[in-house]
């Protein structure tokens, strides 16, 4: 999609802080969405935590003491992360940012604050929350209101009294778990600029009023990130220092094809960003006229292209895209922002309504995939699924696992699929799938419910739609052979099968350099399930990034795929790689690579080095 920059008038800076009044800052980070924004920036206010003012028992002095100390813990911990991630920067940005994190981790530490909250808990009997934002602001009042002897620096008192109570919110917002900010306020043509973005926080965002998003934290194939890119807002992730250095109003540049961020930039970067977004306007235009074309390679050989879906908002993205089809329509966003889980009803109108919206395209439909770094607060206030304190979500209750624990859950979402499947062809995936088991007991319910809907007289698709599964752990792709016994097809998700494959956290910036799809570990297992399928003549696609980089394509036709679902806006480039390519060129090509095992040799193959210019 064509993120445009916001209005002129928004873009110049105000005359206040005019261009050349602060030096242009530029900083690196990870490409995530393609396009440039120009626009003010917007660090999103956190709303006040919710604090829990009720006094305690004297019984209850050691719980509410831990938990202070487990916020503790986990402000520090985020605090040195932080610092950690200063080394990257230039010494000028290190020496502004460093002193500030510094003073937060000493607040944190053997401090009057610490010391105030736990004899607060301990004397005066209140939670822990409480302690924290009496203590915070008492030593903020005392700061403002005595100034020491020869001290009439009123500014540096303030700053000192902000920075305690910023230590307090912090410590605050860990212990409540409160959600963590608001986007109500954000101008149209606002550049968002945050130390992180949950999924659930990029599941508020307006794609319509959202100029662009850089976050000091985040990988390029967190869920995150792949929300960002199916909204089309250039983004840039996993920025060190940016979110100390820039203050609202600042005028910056976000390269989400570059992958720069660029705060207070000059007249010249100014005007040649703008030649950028102009360009990408272009490109897009170029594109866009694919649509109409037909997604079949050189000789004749009929691919099928589908968008996936995070958001509602994406819908006319879908359509502009001309997209065969929804191939993977991940069902989180159904539950994430609200305080109660979503009844049969409200997720059947849901379903059904994009269902008709695609007009007789099919729609696959994922059923919840809780867990991770999906964290779902709506599934935890209901008690449905554990506080996540496990030191490995990834590797615990997480998709069709917990359905599988949490029936009511689980048949109430099939009921609301198998209804919507009424209204237009419907298909039922299952994520996060390691064991034929599994599979099987996912039957059961899927038939016990069509059989209950049946019986009450529902409305559904005549023939029970097909039912598949997710490969997206090394388990499942090894078992494929086994598993495709059990299901009607494979969806590929090698986001998560590139993270559980190599034991890279796919949303975390400090291994993201370890994130690698084409590591010959990962082509193996897609290659290994594809061909399972294959034999089994039974639909096989591939629904994770990979599938969204035209430079992968001929990888993965000559793999033996023949459809892909991706992120609406990378359906145009993907679909003029199809166009160009020959199947035996690409056969030869996939062999060529498969007989690698050095994932530096691989990459050069499939991503050789752009020729030197002149
Ligand atoms: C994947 O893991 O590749 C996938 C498509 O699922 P998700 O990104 O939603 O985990
Ligand atoms: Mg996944």
């Amino acid at each position: 999609m064509n993120r445009t920059s916001p209005p002129e008038a928004e873009v110049e800076p105000p005359p206040e802080r005019g261009v050349a009044e602060r030096p242009e800052r530029r900083f690196t980070g990870i490409a995530v969405s393609p396009g440039v924004a120009i626009g003010a920036v917007f660090g999103a206010v956190e709303p006040p935590a919710i604090v829990n003012r009720a006094r305690i028992h004297a019984a209850d002095i050691a719980a509410e003491t831990s938990r202070l100390e487990a916020a503790i813990a986990q402000s520090r911990k985020q605090l040195l992360k932080l610092r950690a991630r200063l080394a990257v920067l230039p010494e000028d940005s290190q020496a502004e940012i460093a002193p500030l994190l510094d003073a937060y981790l000493a607040m944190i530490g053997p401090s009057r604050l610490v010391r105030g909250a736990r004899r607060r808990i301990a004397e005066g009997l209140v939670s822990a929350e409480t302690a924290v934002l009496d203590e915070s602001e008492a030593i903020a009042e005392a700061i403002m209101a005595v100034a020491p002897p020869g001290d009439d620096d009123r500014a540096g008192r303030r700053r000192r009294a902000d920075e305690v109570r910023e230590i307090g919110r912090r410590l605050l917002r860990n212990l409540t778990r409160s959600p963590f900010r608001s986007f109500a306020a954000l101008p149209a043509g606002a550049v968002l600029v945050a130390e992180f973005l949950r999924p659930a926080d990029a599941a508020l965002l307006d794609p319509a009023r959202l100029a662009g998003v850089a976050t000091e934290e985040g990988g390029a194939d967190g869920h995150t990130a792949v929300m960002l890119r199916a909204l089309g807002v250039p983004t840039v992730l996993g920025v060190a220092g940016l979110s100390e250095a820039a203050r609202p109003g600042d005028i910056i540049v976000v390269d989400g094809t570059a992958g720069s961020v660029i705060l207070h930039p000059t007249a010249a970067t100014l005007a040649h960003a703008r030649k950028l977004v102009t360009a990408f306007a272009r490109e897009q235009q170029r594109l866009g006229k694919l649509r109409r074309l037909p997604a079949v390679t050189e000789d004749g050989e009929q691919v099928e292209l589908q968008a996936n879906f995070e958001l509602p908002a994406e819908l006319p993205l879908i359509a502009q895209a001309g997209a065969a089809g929804i191939g993977l329509l991940r069902s989180e966003f159904l539950f994430m922002n609200r305080e109660t889980v979503p009844d049969e009803d409200a997720q059947y109108e849901t379903y059904r309504s994009v269902v008709e919206a695609m007009a007789g395209d099919p729609v696959t439909i994922r059923v919840l995939d809780w867990g991770g770094e999906k964290d779902i607060e709506a599934l935890q206030t209901a008690n449905l699924v554990p506080v996540v304190t496990d030191p490995n979500p990834a590797l615990g209750l997480r998709g069709l696992r917990m359905l599988l624990r949490q029936e009511d859950l689980f048949e109430d979402q099939l009921a609301a699929i198998l209804r919507a499947s009424a209204h237009g062809p419907v298909r039922v995936l299952l994520p996060m799938v390691t064991t034929v088991a599994e599979v099987r007991e996912a039957r059961e319910i899927y038939e016990r419910v069509a059989r209950r809907l049946r019986r009450r007289g529902e409305r559904m698709a005549e023939k029970l739609p097909p039912l598949g599964i997710m490969i997206e752990t090394p388990g499942a792709a090894l078992s494929a052979d086994a598993l495709a016994l059990e299901s009607d097809f494979f969806a590929i998700g090698t986001n998560d099968l590139t993270m559980y494959t190599l034991a890279v956290d796919r949303a975390d910036s400090e291994v993201s350099h370890l994130y690698d799809p084409l590591h010959p570990a990962v082509l193996r297992l897609v290659q290994f399930a594809t061909e399972a399928a294959l034999r089994l003549r039974m639909p096989v696609s591939v629904c994770g990034e990979m599938a969204a980089n035209p430079r992968l394509t001929k990888l993965l036709l000559g793999l033996g795929l023949r459809s892909f679902s991706m992120n609406a806006a990378a359906i145009p480039r993907v679909k003029q790689a199809v166009r160009d390519a020959k199947i035996d060129d690409c056969a030869r090509f996939a062999r060529k690579v498969m007989e690698q095992s050095d994932p530096a040799a691989i990459q050069l193959l499939v991503m050789p080095p752009p020729p030197p210019a002149g």
